[in-house]
């Protein structure tokens, strides 16, 4: 059996749940020239590549994308710093599909601290500052629900 939703994003196939997940390559790994390399980790993993688009994340957008953190005032410190970071050049936003697409993403994309992962090898610090956490490569959706929402955000028509 296969059955789609209508905003899709979730494929049934018999009982396996085939899922899509959002990845964003952050405007310093573009600029770091090191995207083509970050996408192939994610394919080589044996996720598939469903959509790409590049684009100049509009500050609209970012907000959306990162609206929990907007939403939490304890946070006030650093939420524009993320929003700038994430609008200050090009991005390249991809959809992969597999089953368990957006643990597994998460899993490649990993921490800064752990050089094994996508973030670990092309996380930066931004300029002399020691916090790097804006700068760390990519950003890759953290739930089903958000990978629609997200997906939504970039691809109003898939
Ligand atoms: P993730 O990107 O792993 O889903 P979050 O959703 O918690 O992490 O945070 C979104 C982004 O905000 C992170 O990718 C990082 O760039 C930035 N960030 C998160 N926590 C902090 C923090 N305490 N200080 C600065 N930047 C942060
Ligand atoms: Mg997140």
């Amino acid at each position: 059996m296969i059955t789609m939703s209508v905003t899709l994003k979730v494929v049934k196939r018999g009982f396996t749940m085939i899922e899509m997940t959002l990845c964003v390559i952050k405007p310093h790994a573009m600029l770091a020239g090191v995207d083509r390399e970050i996408l192939k980790i994610i394919q080589d993993s044996g996720l598939r590549f469903y959509a790409f688009r590049k684009l100049t994340m509009t500050k609209d957008q970012a907000k959306e994308l990162y609206r929990e953190h907007l939403n939490d005032h304890s946070k006030d410190s650093w939420t524009p710093d993320l929003i700038r970071c994430a609008t200050e050049g090009k991005v390249l936003v991809a959809v992969f599909e597999g089953e368990n697409a957006v643990k597994r993403c998460r899993t490649l994309m990993g921490g800064i601290d752990d050089p094994n992962t996508i973030r670990g090898k092309f996380g930066e610090h931004e300029g002399d500052s020691p916090d790097w956490r804006f700068h760390n490569a990519i950003h890759g959706s953290d739930s089903v629900e958000s990978a629609i929402r997200e997906i939504k955000l970039f691809f109003p028509d898939l």
